[in-house]
């Protein structure tokens, strides 16, 4: 069985090497991983995927790609932004004209049952058990459904683009639909939704891929003759330090080089007994976006002092604007004669095509000594002419795509913070801030509203700093960014770090340091004006560890009518009547629930310990959560997914350094 740890690819399935892997094994596991109910055992997902993701590299290693990219929803690196570019309505409609059933019926039982694949699922089923009544018993021909199958099936509806697509997008969806057993459309259906709601987030399949590369080697030339024999020669204990170490491995490397289909082969070709080579071959190169390093809040300039006492620290300004990673290459390998320049969001999202006016600056003025570099900056609007900051607001218009030099209005400056990557050299992220700063700024040289250093100041006393964040607010920034400058100041790539504290001027009157992004799991119908509306919606914060959302307060002010008119249009799509497996809530009268997606900034007086709500359950008090006072709709993060909003972890740090505060007595978690 699949949630054995003794499943043994060759023997117990039953496969033969080199065949495609079926999509039935994939139904199968998901369905497993549903069928655990109640507080789920994170590590049976993970033995139940890696169990899956074995008998891939026994039977055909290069259909552990796909394999992998199909358990995390996606096609490809994050990068890359692959999509199918199918909505809910498309989907709804291929189910509809593939069953038979009519639109209104389909989504009257979605709202009933709360999901589009298990609706799908039965609908299939019925269709199946009718036809197998009517239709003369004859030799089956099989057709099984392939991992390989659906993957390209996906990949191909991605490729399609234009309104004329729409079609043929659809037909496809009908044409696995119409393949698939009723178990395996249900996982069909909610990957074109966007989520398997299975309860297994990226990081967790990660990790089953550790286990699985520990259980079983990559290179099929080392096949020991059987699993059993193989763990029984390693050892348990030998076996769980080195999946711990390989898990490790993989998610360091992962924070500079996010691409799991490099990343697969390098582990399949290093096979089990080089896999710490990995670093050698997932490194850190220009056109791979690192994650970014993250900031912890802080409530004030006393706290800083105390968490920098004794160490050199430098004041940033705090620009308020979108951040952007900037790789650039001197000459694009696929066409010498040419730049190669790319800029990415903080979710790695590709916006090059947003800045092209930054595009064209980088590429007149780079000196030509300068063969590559990554730097990490902050994109702000700026008024060239009076020397000034403007609103970020003014770049939210700007679309994603396409954007033509011509139609530029606002012209955006480049703020530089760090560099990353420069001529090869791919370890200047371990020197020190202050050497990376001095790199970064003999490297760019300064040119007004086109590409400046973030202000700093190495400011050691408190008037200072104080005046320093009055400066920063005066010059319409949000406030400062106070960072490590020689001890523990590496570039922590992907980590939210204490050796980088942002200091919010909005945020400084209340205890929390910061607003939070939360997801809307629910919300209340509204009365009176909101008639037809939400009235107060649920929040929820992401628990990283069991991966769930966790309920952390309702709330419903700060929203103008327009706000509250647009938040309707997009959750109405989004309504189911059970709450989706993966919200943690107490809630009983709620008067519509939502699948978690949309992000919303929220603002708030201060934390405080509550039995209605889920948040760091039990962390703060037994049996007891963490809520909100006084919350406030700031603004959507739609650059936010649900599981980056904040974490249940931040808001306990959040309100054990809101104690500490109180009591004078300032606390650092390191979390
Ligand atoms: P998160 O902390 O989750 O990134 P967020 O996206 O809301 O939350 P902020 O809380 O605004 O981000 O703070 C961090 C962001 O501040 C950085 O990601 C960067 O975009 C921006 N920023 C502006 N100025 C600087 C600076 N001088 N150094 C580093 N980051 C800066």
């Amino acid at each position: 069985s699949l949630t054995d740890k003794s499943f043994d690819p060759i023997k117990d399935a039953p496969y033969e090497r080199h065949q495609h892997i079926p999509f039935s094994l994939v139904a199968h596991a998901c369905q497993i991983i549903e069928e655990c109910k109640g507080e789920k055992s994170q590590d049976l997902v993970k033995e139940i995927l890696a169990n899956v993701f074995r008998t891939a590299i026994c039977l055909k290693p290069a259909e552990l790609i796909p394999l992998f990219y199909f358990f995390i929803c996606r096609l490809g690196p994050e990068y890359e932004g692959i999509e199918t570019g199918v909505g809910n309505e498309m989907v709804v409609n291929a189910v509809t004209q593939a069953c038979g059933k009519s639109k209104t019926k389909i989504r009257e039982e979605v709202k009933k049952i709360g999901d589009l694949g298990t609706v799908a699922a039965e609908s299939k089923g019925s269709i199946k058990s009718l036809a197998s009544f009517f239709k003369p018993k004859t030799p089956k021909i099989d057709k099984s459904m392939t991992v390989l199958r659906v993957f390209e099936t996906f990949m191909s509806i991605a490729k399609r683009k234009g309104s004329s697509s729409v079609g043929d997008k659809t037909n496809s969806i009908m044409k696995l639909f119409t393949d698939s057993k009723p178990e395996e459309v249900k996982y069909i259906i909610r990957w074109l939704e966007g989520h398997l709601k299975i309860g297994a987030a990226e990081k967790t399949v990660v990790s089953a891929l550790a286990r699985a590369f520990t259980y079983t080697p990559g290179d099929p030339k080392n096949f020991p003759p059987s699993i059993l024999n193989y763990r029984k020669k390693k050892g348990e204990t030998r076996f769980n330090e080195r999946e711990a170490e390989l898990d490790e491995t993989i998610k360091e490397a992962v924070c500079v080089f996010p691409n799991y289909d490099k990343m697969i082969e390098a582990l399949l070709e290093l096979g089990d007994s080089h896999v710490e080579e990995l670093p050698k071959k997932c490194y850190m190169r220009v056109g791979i976006p690192v994650k970014p390093m993250l900031a912890k809040p802080t409530t004030g300039v006393n706290v800083i002092l105390k968490r920098f006492d004794g160490i050199k620290f430098t004041c940033e300004y705090k620009y308020d604007g979108f951040r952007g990673q900037i790789h650039y290459q001197k000459q694009d390998p696929d066409d010498p004669t040419k730049k190669k320049i790319g800029i990415f969001s903080r979710n790695l999202e590709n916006m090059t095509e947003t800045y092209p006016d930054a595009i064209q600056y980088l590429s007149e003025n780079v000196d030509e000594k300068v063969d590559n570099f990554i730097i990490d900056c902050e994109i702000v609007p700026y008024d060239i002419r009076n020397k000034k900051i403007l609103p970020f607001q003014l770049l939210t218009t700007r679309s994603r795509k396409n954007v033509d030099i011509k139609d530029v209005e606002i012209q955006v400056c480049l703020f530089l913070f760090d560099i990353l990557y420069l001529n090869d050299q791919n370890d200047i992220i371990k020197k020190t801030f202050k050497e990376r700063r001095d790199i970064m700024k003999a490297t760019f040289p300064e040119e007004e509203g086109k590409l400046m250093y973030a202000v700093s100041k190495d400011a050691e006393k408190f008037e200072e700093i104080e005046e320093f964040l009055n400066d920063s607010i005066k010059d319409s920034c949000e406030g400062l960014m106070v960072k490590t400058l020689e001890e523990n100041s590496t570039y922590h790539p992907s980590k939210r770090s204490f050796n980088w504290l942002k200091l919010k001027k909005d945020y400084l009157e209340t205890s929390l340091g910061d607003s939070l992004d939360l997801v809307v799991v629910g919300a209340d119908y509204g009365k009176g004006k909101r008639t037809g509306f939400y009235g107060s919606f649920l929040f929820a914060c992401f628990d990283e560890d069991a991966e769930v959302f966790q309920t952390l307060v309702k709330a419903g002010t700060g929203f103008t009518d327009e706000d509250l008119k647009k938040m309707h249009e997009v959750l109405n799509e989004l309504e189911t009547t059970d709450p989706d497996p993966r919200i943690k809530y107490k809630e009983k009268n709620i008067d519509t629930w939502f699948t978690p997606k949309l992000v919303l900034e929220i603002k708030a007086a201060d934390l405080t310990i509550s039995p209605t709500y889920m948040a760091a359950h039990g962390r703060g008090e037994e049996d007891k959560g963490i809520s909100l006072r006084f919350p406030r709709f700031i603004r959507v993060r739609d650059d936010k997914k649900p599981e980056d909003c904040s974490t249940s972890d931040q808001i306990y740090s959040m309100y054990r350094s809101q104690q500490a505060v109180a009591q004078n007595d300032i606390c650092f978690d390191d979390y």
